[in-house]
């Protein structure tokens, strides 16, 4: 069949596979792209756009609660949930039929369905035999469940975009960034949330500063965290869950439990092991450089290859494939190296190249230098509570080159792109201390560092 041959197919209409697929086309390329479930992916459906909108309520809850403050009677008010999930879901109905929109204008062929290779260049779809010299595994990744009884009485983060009322009293399990922003945005939509963590601090390989920060931040708010907690099993009932610990603690009860312990690559079940193609430990895609498998014609972008998680990686690599497939560029990649970070916490946190612990290792102890402010943001100067905002920057060397900023307050989501900017391009701490501070602003104490 003529009609199935294409140039380059496309396993997943998310972040990467659509943008890969577009971008393909757009070089001339016969592009087929299959999805199984809606476009757009994680980010779209279960990730970065509906978890944003709820950060957004949540910083609007926070928001009331400090009005009183600045001298607003706004009187008791009431979050409809029901109301709040509805806008976002039509929202990312919305945005479902923007990219299905934008891959047709593009001329890629929309295939819906769940494919499973058949071999290295071909692809099943519900019997239908797709054939392509290039094909991209572009399938991301699900949310873990622990493997303990009672683990089904649980949710993960796509449950939570489910979830049609407010859970009373949360369990979050897991100390990753997804704990950390899902406890910000249930606690101050008015849920009581307690964060169970295996380890003694979250986000493990984020700054030093940051990671204690960051819990001093949710003890201050009013969450409960336990650290050095591991769920061995889930007793009772919903509304009534418990969850038992190693050390033989009774933590509940809760109404919900959702499980934020990690994400695994979709790479079991879809036939991968007929292409030959090598998959690590934790069962990712192994690829180079230019993100291609050993096995020639097949490539893999984004979470499935366990590279960096984020949407603009995966969109930013599966790009650069298409350029050097079929752009003509045979050299195009992407830089893994110094990629900016926010953590959509309550305060947020922005970080861009190294935390300190990995700059000493790197440079050795006596060519890192640290420079550090804690500071109350002057928005909270007529609020009841004063978080601190914490800025840090590590630089390396006599000439103080800058190679990692970390913040944690308000506003720190959005000025750390920027700064990210200047970073890459070689800033020292001169070039800060050169720059006139904007004032009163949260990111001028990065320009006054002493
Ligand atoms: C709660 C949460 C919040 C997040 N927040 C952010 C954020 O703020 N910023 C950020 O940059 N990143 C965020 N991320 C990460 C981001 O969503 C991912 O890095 C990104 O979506 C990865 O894109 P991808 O193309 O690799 O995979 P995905 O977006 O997961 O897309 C894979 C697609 O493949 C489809 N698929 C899988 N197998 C098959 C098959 N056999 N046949 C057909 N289709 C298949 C799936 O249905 C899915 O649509 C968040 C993730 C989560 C879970």
């Amino acid at each position: 069949l003529v009609k199935d041959r294409f140039d380059y197919l496309v396993l997943g209409g998310g972040s990467g596979g659509v943008a890969s697929a577009r971008r393909a086309a757009s070089h001339g390329a016969r592009v087929g792209i299959i999805e199984g479930d809606r476009f757009g992916g994680t980010c779209v459906n279960v990730g970065c756009v509906p978890k944003k909108i709820m950060w957004n309520a949540a910083t609007i809850a926070e928001a009331l609660e400090d009005a009183e403050g600045y001298g607003f009677d706004i009187g008791a008010f009431k979050l409809d949930f029901g109301k709040l999930k509805q806008g976002r879901d039509n929202y990312v109905r919305y945005l479902n039929r923007i990219y299905e929109k934008h891959l047709d204008a593009e001329g890629v062929e929309r295939i819906v369905g769940w494919g499973r290779f058949v071999d290295a260049h071909t692809i099943d779809v519900a019997g239908r035999r797709l054939v392509a010299e290039h094909v991209l595994v572009a399938t991301g990744g699900t949310p873990r469940v622990p493997d303990v009884p009672g683990a089904e009485l649980g949710i993960t983060s796509d449950g939570f975009f489910d979830l049609e009322v407010l859970p009373k009293q949360v369990a979050l399990v897991g100390g990753g960034y997804i704990t950390a922003e899902l406890s910000g945005v249930l606690h101050h939509l008015g849920a009581r949330v307690t964060v169970l963590l295996h380890h003694g601090e979250p986000i493990r390989g984020f700054d030093g500063m940051l990671r204690a920060e960051l819990v001093q931040h949710m003890r201050d708010a009013g969450m409960e965290v336990m650290l050095w907690r591991e769920a061995i099993r889930v007793d009772g009932t919903t509304p009534a869950l418990v969850i038992v610990t190693r050390n033989g603690d009774r933590i509940g009860p809760f109404d919900c439990i959702l499980w934020a312990i990690g994400r695994s690559p979709r790479t079991s079940g879809i036939g991968l092991e007929s292409t030959g193609v090598a998959l690590d430990a934790d069962g990712h895609v192994v690829v180079d450089d230019l993100q291609s498998t050993a096995v020639p014609g097949v490539h893999a972008v984004g979470d499935v290859t366990g590279q960096l998680q984020l949407t603009p990686v995966a969109i930013a690599a599966g790009r650069k494939l298409a350029d050097r497939l079929f752009g003509g560029e045979p050299e195009a990649r992407i830089d893994y190296d110094d990629v900016p970070t926010v953590i959509f916490s309550h305060p947020p946190i922005g970080t861009v190249g190294l935390s300190e612990e990995a700059a000493r290792a790197r440079y050795g102890d006596a060519a890192v230098k640290i420079y550090e402010r804690r500071f109350t943001n002057l928005y909270h100067a007529l609020t009841p509570k004063k978080p601190k905002t914490t800025v840090k920057l590590v630089v390396t060397g006599t000439e103080e080159r800058i190679v990692g900023i970390h913040v944690i307050g308000l506003a720190a989501d959005e000025l750390i792109q920027g700064f990210a900017v200047a970073l890459r391009m070689g800033a020292k701490k001169s070039d800060l201390d050169r720059t006139m501070a904007i004032h009163p602003t949260a990111a001028e104490e990065l320009v006054t560092l002493r």
